[in-house]
């Protein structure tokens, strides 16, 4: 039959792009196919007068050899195709102290928590060492036997444990002062403590940050060139610019798709890489309502603002971090008070990265740019002007105003008299170019109620249709969206018996 295949994947994001490659690697008759011009979704990276600036991301962590991330490009055959730049200098700002950091990973920063908290270092050695035993149950989760599914409180007493703890659980428990606190939980805020799940902050600190964190050369896009560039390698199609609409069912099971310039593709495994809310409405009545209830139930994660700068500014003599992470606010769940509100804190968080400091490729020479991102609420003065392209504009304009002079203030004096050029994107731009519902930045909140079991499976209840991504297990972020993709595709593989 023509446009048959023997499994396509509904969008090009890391996890659809994982799942694509190492089923084309298998022998597999592959599409991907994404609305977009370019493959990546949130990872990409565009051009504008010389200079190559990431859209979203300023990290990665499992880059080196033998890391999480790393092994997976490795089975795709694309690990030397990205060239991982180690990050080591950051800083963090707090009302009253800094913490600065020349040196990457975990334990420096753990060290530089102790001299400035002696009086909690008891707290701290307890935080550590079940982040460490935490660390260790998720990786052992991964090969889990029958006899440790079966003893699983005796296996993974910790997973049990600490199920349902909020960071702020822990935090109150093992420590006195505010301000180590605020500390512990600058690295992984994607929420405030008392939404965020303690295994997820403990997943992410012993994995990716105990072992430090990457940028990859050339810009955030390279990771997602190169798993596409394997993928077509392998024998794998790509359609870009072609709008999934209809998911196509008989019998309860999956049987192609109808892209919006009404081409159908045959398939009897569908792998999408997108919001479940949307994907359940692509579905024939019949079989989309028992879900969509389901759907209503899921919390997203925050929006965000974020404001690209290119400057003549010699930022390299002034010795800045490439990653600067700046609060005002003391109160831990202020913030995310303000913004469920809708609105935005007079000085919102800032979380300000220098490319150009580690790859001077992205800039022409002695400029450099710079990424300012900031939460905040996808309902801002109605949807930040949404059905108005003045007023938004307007909005855009005054805040991205706003974001620079508390830059200037903060961290970089002059940078007005220095600006080349400004540009910024919106919840609404998120949401337009990924389709990821209210720009959600990280899909579902990483909340105790949405991780491990409880985060929506690889597989759905409609035979063939799988989805993968930051919304589904285990987790968000590249390598959480990566991992979703890999263990997706070991379940499709299983039930074709092409292990
Ligand atoms: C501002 C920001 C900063 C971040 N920083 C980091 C960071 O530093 N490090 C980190 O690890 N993570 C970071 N993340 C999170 C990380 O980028 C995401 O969790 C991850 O990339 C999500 O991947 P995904 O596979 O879920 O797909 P997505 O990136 O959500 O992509 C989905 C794809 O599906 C396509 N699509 C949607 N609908 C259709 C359709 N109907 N037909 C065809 N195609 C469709 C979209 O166009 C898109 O390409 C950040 C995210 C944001 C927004």
């Amino acid at each position: 039959m023509i446009n048959q295949y023997d499994a396509i994947i509904i969008g090009a994001g890391i996890g659809g792009l994982t799942s694509a490659a190492l089923l084309a690697k298998k022998g597999l008759k592959t599409l991907l196919i994404e609305k977009e011009k370019q493959v990546g979704g949130y990872v990409v990276s565009f051009k504008r007068d010389g200079f190559t600036i990431d859209a979203t991301g300023a990290f990665v962590g499992g880059c080196q050899e033998g890391g999480e991330f790393y092994q997976i490009l490795k089975q795709i055959g694309a690990h030397e195709k990205v060239e991982f730049i180690p990050i080591h200098h950051i800083q963090n700002v707090y009302p009253g102290f800094k913490v600065c950091l020349n040196q990457g990973g975990f334990q420096p920063y753990l060290e530089a928590l102790l001299n400035l908290f002696p009086e909690e270092e008891k707290g701290l050695r307890t935080y550590v060492s079940l982040v460490t035993q935490i660390g260790e149950e998720v990786r052992s989760y991964s090969e889990r036997t029958f006899i440790k599914k079966i003893l699983f409180p005796l296996y993974f007493p910790n997973l049990v444990r600490f199920y349902k703890s909020s960071h702020q659980v822990i935090l109150d428990r093992l420590f006195k002062g505010g301000e180590i606190k605020m500390a512990l939980h600058t690295l992984p805020a994607t929420e405030p403590p008392s939404r965020l799940s303690f295994l997820f902050v403990a997943t992410l600190i012993s994995k990716a940050l105990l072992e430090g964190v990457f940028y990859p050369k050339g810009g955030m896009g390279k990771i997602s060139e190169a798993l596409a560039n394997a993928f077509q390698q392998a024998g794998g199609e790509i359609h870009l610019q072609a709008e999934v609409q209809q998911i196509l069912v008989k019998n309860g099971r999956v049987e192609g798709i109808l892209t919006k310039d009404g081409k159908i593709f045959h398939s009897t495994i569908l792998v999408s890489d997108f919001n479940p809310n949307r994907l359940f409405r692509m579905l024939p009545l019949e079989v989309q309502r028992p879900f969509l209830k389901k759907m209503k139930d899921l919390e997203y994660s925050f929006s965000c603002f974020i404001l690209y700068i290119a400057t003549n500014l010699d930022l390299k003599s002034r010795d800045l971090p490439y990653f600067t992470y700046i609060r005002h606010l003391s109160d831990l769940e202020e913030e995310g008070r303000i913004l469920q509100r809708g609105d935005i804190p007079a000085h919102p968080t800032l979380i300000v990265s220098i490319p150009t400091l580690l790859d001077m490729s992205l800039a022409p020479s002695g400029q450099h740019l710079i990424k300012v991102l900031v939460h905040v609420p996808y309902p801002h003065q109605e949807a930040w002007g949404k059905s108005d392209p003045t007023k938004y504009r307007r909005i855009k304009d005054e805040f991205s105003q706003k974001v620079i002079q508390q830059l200037e203030a903060k961290l970089i004096p002059d940078l007005r008299k220095h600006l080349l050029f400004h540009e910024a994107a919106t919840p609404l731009t998120l949401e337009r170019y990924t389709g990821n519902e209210m720009g959600a930045m990280y899909g579902l909140a990483s909340t105790p109620q949405q991780m491990g079991n409880v985060r929506p499976p690889h597989q759905t209840p409609v035979k063939g249709l799988f989805q993968v991504g930051h919304y589904t297990r285990p987790s968000h972020g590249i390598v959480g969206a990566s991992l979703s993709g890999l263990f997706a595709t070991r379940t499709i593989l299983q039930k074709m018996n092409r292990v």
